[in-house]
């Protein structure tokens, strides 16, 4: 039997961005919150002078142990699933701060066509612009709705960027200004300006200027340092949930932090829940933390896990389309790419920080007209300089050995002459893209693991192959010497990296027949139990999803606070 303890408001399972900004938010206003992070407690010093490209980009010291817990992986219905035992395509987290400690920092808003896309998607094109198979959705909630949410996002990140000439209407400028316009993204600028595209400085956590937010949080500016993706900052310079919204909830005295705690179920009678249990990972010993509130932050996988390993809400059955929980499981569409490189031009490429890029947004969303394209909505367009780090980049051209002597040469000539355009594709839903429970692999405690069946459509093809073209035509006008473009995409491969942009399976919408929670994020089926993060977006954008992620969980904890109120279902 766990050993149970005294009972607390809320009790919020995992202790990253969506985590940390709900304990701020729940503490600030003096209800009492247990934390239950998995992982260990990590702070700023753990970074000093340790920039190991070894250590943390490819022994991943910061990424979830996947010697306790993984994922199993199928294309499709009819393969087996496998488990994934080293890390490739996406690199969830663990640890205080959960991957919010090593992201890049790259912080869009979602267009307004997003939220919307099903309704604007008929309106423009008609239903039969939508394939077969194609799950998309509106999401229960506008970009209008939201935007006050983005807004506290940002100032509390402090991020650092200029208008989107085609992005929406803002209730006030970025915080602080862009970060600095180097000469490779001063090259995209121009090149995009000539072919008439509108390119923008990326909206960046890595903060250009020393800030102080509206939680009185005082942080220094980015140095540009280059070991930021994957890597903690040493000079808390990117916004992360450790040195922005936990010190907050900390400063508050109403906050407890249980490390090591990693959460087995959800306790409930089928309509309330009534806390958790969580085993201490150090010890095994089990716990019961009983709480009038639960609130899953745990990460899109996990939190669509723990909802189906405690049994609250209906699966999702593909056959039927019925059920909700682990439907419209989404990723990111990348591949689309154009390499430049130069004979005479250099760049100090080895310096540049997570969120430096420029971009663009005139082929994402519905910006542009997709009357003759076999697809819908596209993806953001940049380049970045986010730091060449000596062991993950060789630059070579097509054709060359990857080892000896030319291997060797090509790496070093072109280390500071080449760069990338690249896109963000969005990734839309599909009926046979899910996420349910392994019948065969179990954690070390015994319980299955969640299982991925997820593949690339035409949909995502037909993008690739639009995209593809658009990056050569920008980087060409780069005036790079050589040009290599790939506009081709094979089936999803879980082993190579791509982004840990995984979203859907506990998703929001205006219906409890379609969507699991409602706009505050509250469980349709539970009304004290809330789950946070992309696991509720209805498809994913062509951004990175962290801005959406932050804005809603902003949204959830003023939902939460109603609730504690008043009671009721909010919606
Ligand atoms: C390398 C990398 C780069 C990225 N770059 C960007 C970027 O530039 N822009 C962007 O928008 N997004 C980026 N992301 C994504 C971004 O990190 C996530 O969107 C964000 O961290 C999600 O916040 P979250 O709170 O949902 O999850 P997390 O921040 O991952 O926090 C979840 C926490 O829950 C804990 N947990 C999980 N299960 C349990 C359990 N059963 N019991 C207890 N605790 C549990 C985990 O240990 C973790 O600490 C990046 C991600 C990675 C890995
Ligand atoms: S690039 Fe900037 S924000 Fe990123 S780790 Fe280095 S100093 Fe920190």
């Amino acid at each position: 039997m766990p050993t149970k303890l005294p009972k607390t408001d809320v009790v919020v399972v995992g202790v990253g961005w969506t985590g940390g900004i709900i304990a701020a938010e729940l503490t600030k206003q003096g209800l009492k919150v247990v934390g239950l992070e998995r992982g260990k407690e990590r702070t700023t010093k753990d970074y000093y002078m340790v920039h190991d490209e070894l250590r943390y980009a490819f022994h991943y010291e910061l990424m979830q142990d996947l010697s306790r817990e993984t994922v199993t992986f199928r294309n499709n219905e009819q393969m087996r699933a496998l488990p994934m035992r080293r890390y490739g395509s996406f690199l969830p987290g663990e640890n205080l701060g959960g991957a919010g400690v090593h992201w890049n920092g790259m912080t869009f808003r979602f267009l307004p066509y997003d939220f919307q896309i099903y309704s604007k998607t008929v309106e423009r094109y008609g239903k039969n612009k939508i394939p077969d198979g194609m799950t998309i959705q509106d999401w229960g909630i506008t970009y209008d709705e939201l935007e006050p949410y983005y807004d506290k996002f940002e100032k509390m990140a402090g991020i650092s960027g200029e208008e989107n000439p085609l992005g929406a209407k803002r209730s006030s400028p970025y915080p602080n200004p862009p970060m600095k316009e180097t000469p490779l993204l001063t090259l995209f600028k121009q090149a995009a300006k000539s072919l008439n595209l509108h390119p923008y400085m990326s909206p960046s956590a890595n903060l250009s200027q020393n800030y102080t937010n509206p939680d009185g949080i005082s942080r220094v500016a980015c140095q540009y340092c280059g070991f930021c993706e994957r890597f903690g900052c040493e000079y808390g310079a990117k916004a992360d949930p450790v040195v922005t919204v936990l010190p907050v909830a900390q400063k508050s005295g109403n906050f407890t932090l249980v490390t090591f705690a990693n959460v087995l179920r959800i306790i409930h009678d089928g309509k309330t829940a009534a806390g958790v249990v969580y085993v201490d990972t150090r010890t095994g010993e089990e716990f019961e933390q009983p709480a009038d509130i639960v609130v899953l932050t745990s990460y899109v996988l996990n939190n669509t896990r723990l909802l189906l390993l405690s049994k609250i809400g209906r699966p999702y059955d593909p056959h039927t389309g019925q059920g909700v929980i682990g439907k419209n499981y989404c990723y990111q569409t990348m591949g689309a790419a154009a390499q430049g490189f130069f004979e005479n031009k250099q760049f100090n490429l080895f310096a540049g920080a997570g969120a430096l890029a420029m971009c663009l947004d005139d082929f994402n969303g519905d910006n542009f007209d997709h009357s003759s394209l076999k697809f819908i909505h596209g993806a953001n367009i940049s380049v970045s300089q986010t730091g060449l780090r000596p062991i993950a980049n060789n630059p070579i051209l097509p054709g060359t050995k990857s080892w000896g002597k030319d291997f060797k040469a090509q790496s070093i000539r072109y280390a500071n002459s080449v760069f990338s355009v690249g896109a963000q594709g969005a990734s839309m839903p599909h009926r046979y893209h899910y996420l349910d429970l392994d019948p065969i692999y179990k954690d070390i405690y015994g319980q299955p693991l969640l299982r991925i069946t997820f593949d690339f459509e035409d949909q995502e093809r037909e993008l690739v192959a639009f995209l593809g073209q658009q990056t050569e035509k920008i980087a060409k006008a780069m005036g790079a010497d050589k040009v290599v473009t790939n506009t081709k995409l094979g089936p999803y491969n879980i082993v190579p990296y791509q982004s840990t942009h995984n979203t859907g399976g506990v998703i929001m919408g205006a219906d409890p027949r379609t969507s699991a929670v409602n706009h505050y994020l509250q469980m349709w089926d539970m009304e004290n139990l809330f789950v946070v993060g992309a696991s509720a977006f209805a498809h994913n954008s062509g951004y990175n999803p962290t801005g959406t992620v932050g804005a809603l969980a902003y949204r959830a904890a003023e939902g939460i606070l109603k609730y504690h109120k008043n009671g009721g279902s909010l919606a």
